[in-house]
């Protein structure tokens, strides 16, 4: 079996690896990515929302009320939608994600994910700009729309929460929101535009085009399977289709699969699964969307995409591995047509993503403790897309012994003990 020598493998082709080997090759380092697709962005990456969210300051928390508990419980709030037959699984992680959703943990993860999301559109716009991938990094933002008095409130408590943290926002109401969306239906009543972040309108082709550019510097994306990896020597070695791939260092970057393989090191984090789901739909006679917009009531958001409109969902609660179900997109279809004129269904199935979750909503970024040259680099929940780049950035800065541009210790494996 032919032997390939790298100073770094990263494990995973998704977002986050393909950055974290863009910026370790701008480093110096000989660097190959290993997937099990053998292409970039076959998962998680490939069928999100496009939203580089440079407004996030809090993360999505589990609710606090007994009412909203409740009505999600039964299945009663479309935001979400829980498998009840994986709840003996993954109650211990909602335990987990429900403590650190009270008042003073949910402002400490917001303060650790500002430095990160702060700098989340520069690092794409970079990235992009030297891939020839401009045009799929769009201006304009996004608009979180709301139906009811009820719904406004709730938008002007959030902005409110965010003023002190200098998030751009503009408060819509129904004429102004018209202005720019026009074939939003009348029961959609204002909304809040986000103005800096960036949006793309093909998600799976960005992070291509990024991992294009890494080939094209040098970088070798080979076809292999992770769990494979295994000490060798004074480094990792970890079997591809085209030979034994050998590295000082390794980077696990699988998201949501990466505690297949940081489990067998012996390490054990709570990592868990929202999983989320999308269809793209035509638009009826001429209607069009300009960006993307979240329906705030239920939780879904609609994004004009290459493919049609994209129709995404919010969280699935299930065990990783559960088969797919159409159940939460079929709850959400009828809401969404009576929001924007969507005509027919453009995909077989529903497509099906998992967002890899640490219970308090941060990455883990940073050596792993108990092994030389191993390094971690996953768990980016809903911002996968937004934090990519710049965790690939910081994750470099760390490897290569410089001043990381800001304090990496919240994203530490340590904090979970
Ligand atoms: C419905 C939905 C909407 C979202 N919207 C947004 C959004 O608007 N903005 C945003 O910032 N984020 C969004 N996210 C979150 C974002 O998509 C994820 O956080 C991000 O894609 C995770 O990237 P990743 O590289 O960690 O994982 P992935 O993209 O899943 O990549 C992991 C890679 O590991 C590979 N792999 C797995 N097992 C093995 C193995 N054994 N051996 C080798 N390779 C293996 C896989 O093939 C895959 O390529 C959304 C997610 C969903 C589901």
């Amino acid at each position: 079996m032919p032997v390939f020598k790298a100073d770094v493998m990263v494990l995973g082709a998704g977002i986050v690896g393909v950055s974290a080997a863009l910026h370790l090759q701008a480093k110096g380092r000989d660097v190959a990515i290993v997937d099990r697709l053998g292409l970039a962005a076959g998962e998680t990456s490939f069928g999100n929302t496009g939203i580089v969210q440079a407004e996030a300051v809090f993360p999505y928390a589990f609710p606090r009320s007994p009412r909203e508990i409740a009505l999600a419980a039964l299945n009663r709030d479309p935001r979400a939608q829980i498998r009840h037959g994986a709840l003996p699984a993954i109650a211990p992680w909602l335990w987990r994600y429900f403590q650190a959703s009270a008042p003073g943990p949910r402002l400490a993860s917001a303060a650790a994910l500002r430095p990160l999301v702060a700098r989340s559109v520069a690092e794409h716009e970079a990235f992009a700009t030297a891939a020839g991938a401009g045009a799929l990094l769009r201006k304009g933002g996004w608009i979180k729309a709301f139906r009811s008095e009820r719904g406004r409130q709730k938008a002007l408590a959030d902005l409110e929460e965010v003023k002190p943290y200098g998030i751009a926002a503009e408060m819509l109401d129904g004429a102004q929101l018209a202005a720019l969306e026009p074939h939003l239906t009348n029961v959609v009543a204002g909304g809040v535009h986000f103005t800096a972040p960036s949006t793309t309108p093909d998600p799976g082709a960005l992070v291509k085009s990024y991992a294009d550019l890494f080939i094209a510097r040098g970088g070798r994306l080979l076809a292999g399977d992770a769990r494979s990896l295994e000490a060798s020597g004074a480094g990792w070695a970890v079997s591809s289709g085209e030979g034994r791939l050998e590295a000082r260092e390794a980077v696990i970057a699988l998201g949501p699969w990466s505690s297949d393989v940081f489990g067998a090191l012996g390490y054990r984090l709570p990592l868990g699964v929202k999983r989320g789901y999308h269809m793209h739909y035509g638009a009826a006679g001429n209607a069009m969307l300009n960006r993307p917009v979240l329906d705030l009531e239920f939780g879904y958001v609609l994004t004009p995409m290459a493919r049609g409109i994209r129709l995404t969902t919010g969280a699935e609660f299930a065990r990783r591995d559960d088969p797919p179900s159409s159940a939460h997109l079929d709850r959400l279809e009828p809401l969404a047509r009576q929001f924007f004129p969507l005509a027919e269904r453009r995909d077989a199935q529903p497509w099906l993503g998992r967002r890899p979750c640490l219970p308090d909503m941060l990455p883990v970024i940073g050596a792993a403790p108990r092994h030389n040259g191993l390094w971690f680099d996953f768990g980016h929940h809903h911002l996968g897309l937004t934090l990519g780049p710049v965790s690939g950035r910081l994750l470099a800065q760390l490897m290569t012994g410089e001043a990381p541009f800001t304090d990496p210790k919240p994203y530490r494996a340590e904090r979970f003990g």
